[in-house]
């Protein structure tokens, strides 16, 4: 069985209820977070996940909203391994000066924690891996695509295809719709897709929302590349603005015109298994 779990449902805007962009795949022992957003390591914990048991981290893009734990992923780690436990983080050129600098941010603790205990005699061991396109991931039981993807200016940015126990699942981060977006959903059983909705955005006329539009995917142009991309289930994360109470079934009626599959807005630790 492949579980989809979408830990964090939020974006840059704080809300009570969701915790930052982050999506955890996993089948069996193997698994895989996608981002790492505000809270990542709460909600990780409420999946009944280990970040000591993560095959890797992987990121979409360098916004604040999802990166801002990855410092929390790395120190929890280092500190609940007992012993050697390299993170590998893939993510778009860009990530290893990110980590690098998150490293730096972190030096205070890790000399304290070195100073403190006797068996802890090294920092956290990061390998971070810089993808563009292509297989990234091939090892028998797991395979991961990485394309690019449309988020100017925060560019580069990519997407993640994983063929994992018969099951194909895309998880893009931010995104308008574009060639490496359809080449990672073609055919997928579980199409995640960060959103806005531009009924509620556009009216509120100021430029700094309306900015927001340009460079994300909405309920309509997400749902028309489901349906292009012949995709089974679409499951909407990051909804922004959040949506209120109720309105859940406007948000999945705009889907609704345009890609004839279920289609989920997801909350915290909402679970696609097949
Ligand atoms: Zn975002
Ligand atoms: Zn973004």
């Amino acid at each position: 069985m492949v579980e989809v779990i979408t830990l964090g449902t939020g974006g840059p805007l704080p809300s009570p209820d969701r915790a930052g962009p982050a999506t955890l795949v996993r089948s069996g022992a193997r698994s895989f977070l996608v981002d790492a957003g505000r809270g990542v390591q709460l909600r990780l914990s409420a999946a009944f996940g280990s970040v000591t048991a993560l095959d890797a981290v992987l990121l979409t893009h360098l916004h604040s909203d999802h990166i801002c734990d990855l410092n929390d992923l790395i120190t929890t780690r280092w500190i609940m391994a007992f012993g050697p436990s390299p993170l590998t983080i893939y993510g778009p050129v860009g990530t290893a000066s990110l980590v690098d600098r998150t490293m730096a941010m972190l030096a205070d603790d890790i000399g304290y924690r070195i100073a403190h205990h006797d068996d802890l005699t090294e920092g956290p061991i990061v390998n971070v891996i810089e993808v563009t396109s292509g297989v990234i991931v091939d090892d028998g039981e797991v395979r991961i695509i990485a394309a690019p993807t449309d988020h100017a200016p925060a560019s580069p940015s990519v997407g993640y295809r994983f063929e994992i126990d018969g099951a194909v699942i895309a998880v893009a981060g931010d995104t308008i719709p574009c060639d490496g977006l359809d080449l990672l959903v073609d055919g997928a059983d579980c199409y995640v897709q960060t959103v806005v909705r531009e009924a509620l955005i556009r009216p509120l006329g100021l430029p700094r929302f309306l900015d927001v539009l340009d460079y994300h995917s909405s309920t309509v142009t997400a749902a028309q590349t489901a349906a292009r991309g012949g995709v089974k289930h679409l499951i909407f994360t990051h909804p922004v603005p959040a949506p209120q109470p109720g309105t859940e079934g406007e948000w999945l009626a705009e889907a609704a015109e345009h890609f004839a599959g279920p289609v989920e807005l997801a909350v915290d630790l909402f679970t696609w298994s097949n």
